[in-house]
């Protein structure tokens, strides 16, 4: 086998920030409301709402403070039921809570996906719904919005981990109310941390931005731009001084990292997909392995791998994660590890805790390895060499052993 890939580290932020965190530093000039105008911040978000193509971005200090700012803009009432994937990342749950609404888990299936018969069947008691394309698996968005938009619920799209994937010609993030991403270091844009929320909903951007923290009349550096109808700078007159100000707000720092990262986006995507596709049709030839197809309307723009394990017992899959660890590549089983993030039943916290058993065999059985896009396909070959290879292993030990 060739040389170890190197799977964890990020890419190199691009050069072109240096001179722009040099002159940040130089000036001092940090906080997003102390320029005028043009602040790195405003231009993020101007940058990213075009590359979007939404009307409005507001820039935040993680994807959780977007989930919590869009909730408490749509005036959900305290102990409000907020319908999320019972698949997703702690964060998701928290922000509700953090909202004062109530988390309702709904179950996912063995392809990662958002199991539309449970969904159907509780969207009646919930509010509203956060669909969490969860390490970019989409689920079905057509039959979700017709469902929500059928009864006026109103859908937030965490697409932390999502940019750059499409369903059905349409950026995953633009299909409901409201859509949220994420800059935290594992996600496609690197700033360490930092969110983003985009809306084409004047009224939910004005609330959001204030609650953000946009105190007095700093909200005015938020209407120079784009605001042709004057609907922005109305909702924001009519919100002024009626909301706590949370302050998640991002730091130019931030911005300054993340805006030359924006030009790198699509060859991440492209680059990403093509050692994801390459890895899983690989492994898929494996007896023991099975990588879920995506839905036909999906373009993927993966930074990770998910795949199942089949006919193996608890004690062979940890003994494959082991082996694989041991030839190289870290592999975790969802549902394996005792404190997992994203397995529903580690959120203690949810103040109704559901059981969820076609989403609980799928933890079980499910693992996560990232595969960062910067990876070679010599890197990807070695991979899913090292996989397969686990897998095969573990599996003819215990047969000889006639277990
Ligand atoms: C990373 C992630 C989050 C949280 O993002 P932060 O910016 O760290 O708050 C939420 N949901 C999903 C699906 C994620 O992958």
């Amino acid at each position: 086998m060739s040389s170890l890939p190197n799977m964890h580290d990020a890419e190199p932020i691009p050069a072109e920030a240096r001179a722009e965190i040099d002159r940040l530093l130089q000036s001092g000039d940090l906080f997003r409301y102390t320029a005028p105008e043009d602040a790195p911040v405003a231009l993020l978000e101007r940058e990213f709402a075009a590359m979007m193509g939404s009307r409005y971005a507001l820039a935040v200090s993680s994807c959780s403070a977007a989930l919590f700012l869009s909730l408490k803009a749509l005036g959900l009432p305290r102990d409000a039921r907020v319908m999320i994937p019972g698949f997703t990342f702690a964060a998701v749950p928290s922000a509700i809570v953090h909202a004062d609404c109530i988390p309702v888990l709904c179950e996912v299936g063995e392809n990662y996906r958002i199991d539309l018969g449970d969904f159907e069947a509780k969207l009646d008691s919930v509010q509203a719904v956060i669909i969490s394309h969860m390490r970019g698996h989409t689920s079905d968005m057509d039959a979700i919005m017709a469902l929500c938009d059928a009864r006026d619920i109103p859908v937030i799209e965490d697409a932390a981990h999502s940019l750059g994937t499409v369903w059905g010609g349409r950026k995953v993030g633009t299909i409901g109310r409201i859509g949220c991403f994420s800059f935290q270091s594992y996600k496609l844009v690197n700033a360490g941390e930092g969110g983003i929320l985009i809306t084409d909903d004047a009224d939910i951007v004005a609330q959001a931005v204030i609650l953000s923290g946009a105190y007095e009349h700093t909200w005015k550096k938020h209407v120079a731009h784009g605001d042709n109808t004057g609907a922005l700078a109305e909702a924001f007159a009519r919100w002024q001084n009626k909301l706590p100000l949370y302050n998640l707000r991002m730091s130019n720092l931030s911005a300054a990292v993340i805006r030359p990262q924006l030009a790198h986006v699509e060859r991440r995507i492209l680059d990403g997909r093509r050692n994801h596709d390459f890895v899983a049709e690989r492994i898929n030839r494996s007896p023991w392995i099975y990588v879920p197809d995506k839905l036909p309307q999906e373009e993927r723009a993966p930074d990770s791998l998910q795949f199942n394990l089949r006919s193996m017992t608890r004690d062979e899959m940890r003994a494959f994660a082991d082996v694989a660890a041991a030839l190289g590549v870290k592999v975790q089983v969802f549902g394996l590890s005792s404190d997992n993030a994203r397995a529903f039943w580690n959120w203690q916290f949810l103040p109704e805790m559901p059981e969820l058993p076609r989403t609980r065999a799928m933890l079980e059985a499910a693992c996560d390895t990232r595969l960062p896009a910067r990876l070679t396909l010599e890197d990807c070959a070695a991979v899913a060499d090292i996989l397969v290879t686990a897998a095969e292993q573990v599996m003819s030990e215990t047969r000889a052993y006639g277990t």
